[in-house]
């Protein structure tokens, strides 16, 4: 069998463009522009690259990017202040925190000041048991994009077996309640699970959130199953640069599984877009509109 590839930039890239149409409406019908706020504090590389395709997309989205950029020196009190103004700005629909934060500031205590009805991470206490009680809810980006992913060639996630490697507070936990929420049967694997192998043997759904590179090998996939890796690691690649791989073993994986996601272009992709969509959902509730029909 060689797996069906899911183009993760393809799928984001046409979520992007349904969104600009939403968004372009909205302007017409409304005459609202979404506010995306996104702070970042210090000078981390990575985050700055990540902020700034965050903005991209934004704008490409028509929407407004709002970036507020402080020092590392910066005080927590000073921080939750700039919240503070933000969470009071009506031109400003979502609010995102880059994390890491430097260890002066509470990355919780500063996450719990963002308004949560402008909460797009959806790291908010308010909408993480939101999630758990199967309410309404601005829910995580990356898991999002993992079950949108997913649903692209399953339909239906209504009593399948699903089996997510790792527990963290930004990807495991929150897909494993989106997949409860689709009427799946979630098992939640973490570093002390027993027979890691065997319990993803069970998996006709198999999210990948380790941190590990090509940790998941093909013997641990059940035939024709459905794998969507989250995992960004980075290796020597060939002549001395880097390479991205993801936590699933793909070459060797993609001939069992029956749906894959590659690493890079897989889950990537879909975070962003996502976020975009969290922006123009927390816009359309802020102001009493429904839903998009996303
Ligand atoms: P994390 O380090 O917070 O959590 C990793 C989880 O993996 C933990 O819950 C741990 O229990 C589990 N784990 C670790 N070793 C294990 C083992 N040997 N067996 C079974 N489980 C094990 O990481 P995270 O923030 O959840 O991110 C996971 C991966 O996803 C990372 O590679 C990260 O870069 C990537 N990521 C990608 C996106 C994206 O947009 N594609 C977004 C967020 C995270």
């Amino acid at each position: 069998m060689t797996a069906r590839i899911i183009d993760g930039k393809t799928i984001a890239a046409e979520l992007r463009t349904r969104i600009a149409t939403d968004v372009t409406q909205l302007k017409a019908a409304h005459g609202m522009t979404p506010g995306l706020a996104v702070v970042l504090v210090g000078a981390n590389p990575a985050s700055e690259v990540y902020v700034r395709n965050k903005s991209k997309a934004v704008t490409g989205a028509g929407m407004t990017p709002i970036d507020r950029h402080l020092p590392e020196s910066v005080s927590e009190a000073e921080l939750l202040a700039l919240i503070a103004s933000l969470n009071a700005d009506p031109t400003v629909n979502g609010i995102l925190v880059q994390l890491p934060l430097p260890p002066q500031i509470d990355g919780q205590k500063v996450i719990a000041a963002i308004d949560p009805a402008k909460d797009v991470d959806g790291f908010h206490p308010l909408n993480v048991g939101r999630l758990g009680s199967g309410l309404p809810a601005l829910v995580p980006c990356t898991p999002l994009g993992c079950v949108i992913l997913a649903k692209t060639v399953l339909p239906s996630l209504a009593g399948l077996e699903a089996v997510v490697i790792g527990r963290s507070n930004i990807v495991g936990k929150p897909v494993a309640q989106l997949l409860l929420a689709e009427n799946a049967t979630v098992t939640v694997a973490h570093s002390r699970t027993r027979d890691l192998a065997a319990v993803c043997r069970r998996a006709d759904v198999l999210i990948a959130a380790i941190g590990k590179p090509e940790f998941v090998r093909a013997d641990w996939i059940k035939p024709g199953a459905t794998v969507i890796d989250v995992g960004i690691n980075r290796v020597p690649g060939e002549a001395g640069k880097s390479k991205i791989v993801g936590d699933v073993a793909y070459a060797e994986a993609s001939a069992v599984a029956g749906a894959i996601t590659p690493v890079p272009g897989g889950v990537g992709p879909m975070t962003i877009a996502c976020l975009i969509l969290n922006t123009l959902r927390a816009t359309c509730a802020q102001n009493g509109l429904p839903a998009p029909a996303i």
